[in-house]
Formats: structure tokens, C-alpha cells, sequence
């Protein structure tokens, strides 16, 4: 329908047509009350295109139009067709990687060859390796006595609704479609008001790929609007979410009043632990990219560094030479750039809030603290790279999430009170640590209280291998074998042989 489209032109010259309506039962569909939530470009504060808003109106539409699919094709379509479609997906996607890693780019901010290079090779990657997955998910034979048969199946739940952030908003995606779909579950997604662009042109390919109807839903809305109706919906089966750890607390709270299954990934203040004996450059590279990649804008992002007492002041200056160096804030459309601007005002906002915060809490402010304003014509959302020391853990800075390119550094004695300090949090989501003695590495990951451990490194994340946190960092786990769990039910099936009593 051509009123649900508009023709861009993005800033690299990538022309191409954005789907604006609610993608629903595999067609382009207006929101209810025409509400439309309206993107803005981080970078130069332009306003890119208009998308429709759902309704909980629309909400209903888009359950009613997965469980008709659940119940028709999908739930009972041989594993390995419902796998080749994924994979069909995975390779539409690499096929139309440029123009989607120009949206995200475009619409989120983060560097061109991040998004191309990362972030879109993950989302072909993640969809293609449950496309693996759909026909090599089965029960068991359980073995009890000659007079009784048992096992399990493992069933789809059903219908999910699964709300996403705006940071990753592609990688969100197939993070949570790929699992649930081979597992023969429908979806109705929420992209985040954010980022609400690249999704749409997604769904264009999901359609291509040769999904039935109704399968994968794809909606934009407001999260206290098209969110919570989907978190309280009787039609939805299971709730998966990312974001942060306070409205995962109020999805969880709406998810209990039909006490849907849940997934949530939350905040975190990952610590990131650098023994005396570690590899003072890898350290320090590795410091650099665990806070610093995608504006800081990263759940797992290591924003507490803790460093042993003998080598801080070394690793300091180590530290603000790798930033200067390596963080260039500018455009993020250009090759030289790492930093792009935050993803809204309201972030930037937040993120210049807790400069004053640390300053007036008395810690050091080492480097940056301030608006970043030498990018184009002076607008957009850019902040210097902020690096705070001498922070004590009573500290705001030390204990909450800024979600930027704001990190603080904290000394410690010995194993002892680094374990204290990185444990000291509610949140409990990546850690890492630097040390060459492999005894002491092994000994430090199994009591750091973290859903992932980083041993010489930050922020490794894989689609083969769990990723989830602890504490108030969320429930349960995505990808890897570990996502398949989040996404079936065992159905024990017994079976009496004829000779039980
Ligand atoms: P942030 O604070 O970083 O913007 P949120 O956790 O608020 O992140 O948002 C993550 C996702 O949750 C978005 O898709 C957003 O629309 C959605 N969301 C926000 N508030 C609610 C809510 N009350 N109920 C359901 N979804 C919500």
C-alpha cells in the first residue's frame, strides 16, 4: 500500500523504501488512531520518517493473527521446512545487509562498520544457526520399568510477544526470533520508539523468505502503550524482553496477572578486574573496548574497572592515552569514527546528568565530562568519552548504570577485596578480568556473581553460546542451546504397557 511507505535517501547516498505501517499477518497494515511515533537522526537532530504507533488495539489484531498462524501452519510444519525458511531468511539479510546497516546506522547512530561488519553479520548468523536448530530439537525415552513407557516432547509455547531495545535493534531481533520460530512458535515483536526503521524493511524480508501469515508480527509502539498491552495480553503465551532492569520489573509485574513465561535481560555494571600480573596493553586495549564501542550503549558494557593498587596510576595514564587515541567521536558515517553520538537526547541527556553527579559526588573527572560539539554544524548528541578515578563504591557513579561512554576507575589491595568490590551491585550481567595467572583467572570467574565472565577480554558474545545475567540482570538465557529452553515446554507423555498394577 503506498500510503504505508516513504522513499529515503540516507546520508550515504543509500536510497531505498521505508515501510511505515504495522506489519501484521505478512501485510502493511495503519495503526488504529493513526498515531505515528517520528525517528530522529542522533546525529544532526534531523527528523527521518514518521511510523505508525500500535494501539492495543493493534496489539489484538497482531495476537489474534499469530495464534491463528500457531495453530495453523506453523506449530505443525515438518522442522526441517520451518528451518529452511529461516535460513532462506539469514540469507536475505546478508543480501540486503548495506541498505540495513545504513538504517541503523542512520537512525541509532552507531558507526557505519560497526553495524554493517557486527551487527548485521550477527543477525544473518543468529537466524541461520537456529534455522540449524528447528530439526534437531527433541525430547527423551526415560527409562523407568519394562511396564511403562515415557517421554518427552518439546512443545512450542505458543504465542510470544517479545519487546526489544533500541541499541541493537537488529541483533535484538534475531535474538529472540531466531530461538523462538525454529522452536515453532509464532511472535508478535516490539522494536523499540527509538529505532523504529530498520525492523520495518526487515519484515519485508521475513515475507520474501516465504513465512506464512501471521508467523512473525513486527509492530512499533510506545512501551506504556503497545508494550504493556502486550505484557498483560491473555493471547500471549510468553514474554521475552531487553532492556532496563526498571521497566523489566513492571513487565514482569504485568506478565504475573496471567502468569505468562518469562525471558528478561536487563541492566548491568559489569566490573572488569585487572590484576598486577595481567598484560598491562591488553588490559588496557580490552578496558578501552568494554566500555567505549557503541557510545557505552551496551547492557554488558564493563563500567567499573578495578584495578590492583600497584599499577593503577600506570594504568591510568595507559588507559587515557588508548582513549585519546582510538575513541575519534565524529560522524558516524565516516570510516575513522568509533563514536557516534548517543542514540536520543534524552540518553545524552542522562549521560551528562551523571557527569554532574560524579563531580559533585567528589570523585576525579580524568578526561572528557562535557558535550561533545565538533561534529558538523555543532548539533547532535555527542559526548567526550568520560573517565572518572578516585570513585568509592558508596558512590552513585559506581553503583548505577549511565548506559554511555562514562566509566569509572576504582583501586584495590588484593583478590580479596576486588572480589568484594566487582560483587558489591545488584546486578550481576558480564565481568572480566586480567591476569596471566590461569589458577587465579579460573579461581576469580567461578566467584564473580555474573551471568558471563571474560577472561583477558570484554564483551565477547556469540550466537552458540548462552548470554544472560544474574541478580537484578535479568531471567533465564538467550542463544546458544541455552535459548532453545526459553522457548519449549517438556510434555512428559506416560505410557502404560499393560502389566503395571
Ligand atoms: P530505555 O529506558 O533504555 O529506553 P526501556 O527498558 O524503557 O529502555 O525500553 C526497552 C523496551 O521496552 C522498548 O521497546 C520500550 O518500548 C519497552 N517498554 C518501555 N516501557 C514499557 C512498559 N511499561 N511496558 C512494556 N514495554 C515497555
Amino acid at each position: 500500500m503506498s500510503s504505508l511507505t516513504v522513499e529515503l535517501t540516507a546520508p550515504n547516498g543509500v536510497k531505498y523504501t521505508q515501510p511505515t505501517g504495522l506489519f501484521i499477518n505478512n501485510e502493511w497494515v495503519a495503526s488504529s488512531k493513526g498515531n505515528k511515533i517520528t525517528s530522529i537522526n542522533p546525529t544532526d537532530e534531523s527528523e527521518i520518517a514518521s511510523v505508525h504507533a500500535a494501539e492495543p488495539e493493534d496489539v489484538d489484531k497482531a495476537v489474534e493473527a499469530a495464534r491463528a498462524a500457531f495453530k495453523g501452519p506453523w506449530r505443525d510444519m515438518a522442522t526441517t521446512e520451518r528451518g529452511d525458511l529461516m535460513i532462506n531468511l539469514a540469507g536475505l539479510i546478508d543480501q540486503n545487509k548495506e541498505v540495513l546497516a545504513t538504517i541503523e546506522t542512520w537512525d541509532n547512530g552507531k558507526p557505519y562498520s560497526v553495524a554493517l561488519n557486527e551487527d548485521l553479520a550477527e543477525v544473518a548468523g543468529c537466524m541461520k544457526y537456529y534455522g540449524g536448530w528447528a530439526d534437531k530439537i527433541h525430547g527423551q525415552v526415560i527409562d523407568t520399568s519394562p511396564a511403562k513407557l515415557a517421554y518427552t516432547i518439546r512443545e512450542p509455547i505458543g504465542v510470544c510477544g517479545q519487546i526489544i531495545p533500541w541499541n541493537y535493534p537488529l541483533a535484538m531481533a534475531a535474538w529472540k526470533l531466531g530461538p523462538a520460530i525454529a522452536c515453532g512458535n509464532t511472535v508478535v515483536l516490539k522494536s523499540a520508539e527509538q529505532t523504529p526503521l530498520s525492523i520495518l524493511v526487515f519484515a519485508n524480508l521475513v515475507k520474501e523468505a516465504g513465512f506464512p501469515p501471521g508467523v512473525i508480527n513486527i509492530i512499533n509502539g510506545h512501551g506504556r502503550v503497545a508494550g504493556a498491552a502486550m505484557a498483560q495480553h491473555p493471547g500471549i503465551d510468553k514474554i521475552a524482553f531487553t532492556g532496563s532492569t526498571s521497566t523489566g520489573r513492571e513487565i514482569m509485574k504485568m506478565a504475573s496477572l496471567t502468569m505468562k513465561n518469562i525471558t528478561l535481560e536487563t541492566g548491568g555494571k559489569s566490573p572488569l578486574l585487572v590484576f598486577d600480573d595481567a598484560d598491562l596493553d591488553q588490559a588496557v586495549k580490552w578496558s578501552h573496548v568494554g566500555i567505549m564501542s557503541n557510545m557505552g550503549q551496551i547492557c554488558t558494557a564493563t563500567s567499573r574497572i578495578l584495578v590492583q593498587e600497584s599499577i593503577y596510576d600506570k594504568f591510568i595514564e595507559a588507559f587515557k592515552k588508548q582513549v585519546t587515541e582510538t575513541s575519534k567521536v565524529g560522524d558516524p558515517f565516516k570510516d575513522e569514527t568509533f563514536q557516534g553520538p548517543q542514540v536520543t537526547k534524552a540518553q545524552y541527556e542522562r549521560v551528562l546528568g551523571y557527569i554532574d553527579t560524579g563531580k559533585s559526588e567528589g570523585a576525579t573527572l580524568a578526561m572528557g565530562g562535557e558535550a561533545y560539539k565538533n561534529v558538523g554544524e555543532g548539533k547532535g548528541f555527542f559526548v567526550s568519552p568520560t573517565v572518572f578515578t578516585n570513585v568509592k563504591d558508596s558512590m552513585r557513579i559506581f553503583r548505577e548504570e549511565v548506559f554511555g561512554p562514562f566509566v569509572v576507575v576504582v583501586s584495590f589491595k588484593d583478590e580479596e577485596e576486588a572480589l568484594a568490590l566487582a560483587n558489591d551491585t545488584t546486578y550481576g550481567l558480564g565481568s572480566a578480568l586480567f591476569t596471566k595467572d590461569i589458577v587465579k583467572a579460573h579461581r576469580v570467574a567461578r566467584k564473580i556473581e555474573a551471568g558471563m565472565v571474560w577472561i583477558n577480554s570484554s564483551q565477547d558474545s556469540d550466537y552458540r553460546i548462552p548470554f544472560g545475567g544474574v541478580k537484578q540482570s535479568g531471567i533465564g538465557r538467550e542463544l546458544g542451546e541455552a535459548g532453545l529452553e526459553a522457548y519449549t515446554n517438556k510434555k512428559a507423555v506416560h505410557v502404560n504397557l499393560g502389566t503395571w498394577l
